[in-house]
């Protein structure tokens, strides 16, 4: 035994390694898990900065978010990286894979750098980002790529009206533009995410509700009726086909959109599929009740989607979940509240309430503990060619963990929470969940304890490459750097 103490020592831990709950002490060196012992009295000598009672709890690998918003640059009045890190870290997250609708927008490599070396000041929890791309930057996608993007990123609309400029590198306009852009991503070939939702059909169906006076809150959910998202994912698919491009489909909704990405997957294609947590626990009656506070993109479906959905999470179409924390101010909600839901803003901030909710379905006994671990840790981390260093609990992965209390009942408590948006969270607010994240830990370092972040750990999180033969040099320079900082 070196006399060199450890960064942190998980003493009795009960821990998931390869799909199995099993039991041990955790140490963590340098960022990454040095050894984990089975015997007590290997541990007696032991030294470490950090030691963690695991008695009673379970230790995940740490969680990653498939899908955030930090609005960091250019809307920083809802969230940015600092606060949005927080939340994350608050809400039990080691990672976060933010995307790239900020501005400017995220769809060159001079705007990917200068949003890297900005959120490394910023963030206390490790993160990834997606590239945007659009129909204006095909010269840009593959200088992104080396530089480890998550994937790409593209909607299937216009830019929003007076930022069309910015907005050209992450959007496609019609199917030309998106056939177009789909054959330059696929001779890269690194994973291009949509969010699929049919504009036309949307523009159309919004038209005609203020046409008949149908203009209350079920407007939202009414004027992006299910076919707008099922038929969006189809043509991605068939264009997937022909191109061999492998895809991501993000936010599924809709049971009819996961059988679509059943059937690809069954006919051997490389496809992904992401739906977010409050799509598989609030229906469209949540937007009866709370209007622009429960207003997201796509909606809330039908109970039966609801319902639906669960059965593709069960048999593997759904790859993993991801929050789309999408945080506003307050104010810009409110203009939807009496009446007008059409001008509030898309998007619930719901990073912290993400966990929290699962445990509770986990506690249902809807989702197994080790259903979690691959929808949040495992799967995230090989989709996006993070694994084994991330979504993993063994010797040589990084020191991430997630530590649950299942034992301990919580009540959502959204003046708590450390996201700018946290006055949006009315939904979740005073919610009684079964389950607490007590621990999230970052490297072997502790980021969050019982509910309080570790705010001095500001700049504590770095960027995390997608592994990829070519970006090798640019992986062992941050490995460097990690190791310096300790
Ligand atoms: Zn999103």
């Amino acid at each position: 035994m070196t006399k060199e103490p450890y960064d942190l020592l998980i003493k009795n831990a009960v821990y998931f390694a390869e799909n199995q709950l099993r039991q041990g002490h955790i140490l963590v060196r340098q960022g990454k898990i040095d050894c984990i012992l089975t015997s007590d009295s290997d541990i007696t000598q032991v030294m470490a900065d950090s030691v963690i009672d695991g008695t009673g709890l379970v230790v995940f690998p740490g969680f990653i978010d498939s899908h955030v918003h930090f609005r960091d640059p250019g809307a920083t009045a809802k969230e940015d990286f600092f606060t949005g890190s927080c939340a994350a870290a608050a809400g039990g997250f080691t990672t976060v894979c933010d995307m790239p609708n900020v501005t400017p927008c995220t769809c060159t490599a001079e705007t990917l750098m200068a949003k890297i070396a900005d959120a490394e000041k910023k963030s206390l929890v490790d993160f990834g980002f997606y590239g945007a791309a659009g129909f204006g930057n095909f010269d840009q996608l593959a200088a992104m790529d080396k530089i480890g993007i998550t994937g790409f990123k593209t909607f299937l609309q216009p830019g929003p009206k007076g930022q069309e400029e910015n907005f050209s590198g992450l959007v496609a306009y019609d199917d030309g533009e998106l056939w177009r852009l789909m054959n330059e991503t696929a001779k890269i070939g690194t994973r291009h995410f949509f969010h699929c939702e049919n504009y036309k059909i949307i523009e159309k169906m919004a038209a005609y509700l203020h046409e008949i006076g149908e203009e209350g809150y079920n407007f939202h959910y009414q004027s992006r009726p299910n076919i707008a998202e099922v038929q969006s994912i189809a043509t991605v698919l068939q264009f997937a086909r022909v191109t061999g491009q492998k895809v991501g489909i993000c936010h599924i909704s809709t049971a009819e959109g996961c059988e679509l990405v059943k059937k690809a997957k069954a006919a051997g294609m490389d496809v992904v599929g992401e739906t977010c947590f409050h799509y598989l626990v609030y229906s469209h009656a949540a937007i009866d009740t709370y209007g622009p506070f429960a207003k997201c993109n796509p909606p809330l479906r039908s109970q039966e989607d609801v319902d639906g959905l669960w059965a593709y999470i069960a048999d593997g179409t759904i790859d993993m979940i991801g929050s789309d924390h999408a945080p506003h101010q307050y104010e810009e909600k409110l203009v939807g509240m009496e009446k007008e839901i059409w001008k509030a803003p898309s998007g619930i901030p719901s990073i912290e309430t993400f966990i929290p909710t699962m445990l509770n379905q986990v506690a249902k006994g809807k989702l197994t503990p080790e259903q979690l671990v691959g929808l949040v840790s495992e799967h995230t981390a090989k989709v996006f060619g993070l694994y084994p260093r991330k979504g993993c609990i063994a010797p040589g992965s990084d020191g991430d963990f997630t530590i649950i209390d299942f034992n301990r009942e919580t009540v959502i408590d959204i003046t708590k929470m450390y996201t700018k948006g946290r006055k949006n969270n009315v939904m979740f607010d005073g919610v009684k969940v079964q389950g607490r994240v007590c621990y999230t830990i970052v490297r072997g370092n502790i980021v969050m304890e019982n509910g309080v972040v570790a705010t001095q750990e500001k700049g504590w999180g770095s960027y995390i490459y997608r592994e990829k033969e070519d970006n090798r040099a640019y992986a062992e320079e941050k490995d460097d750097y990690h190791h310096n900082r300790r």
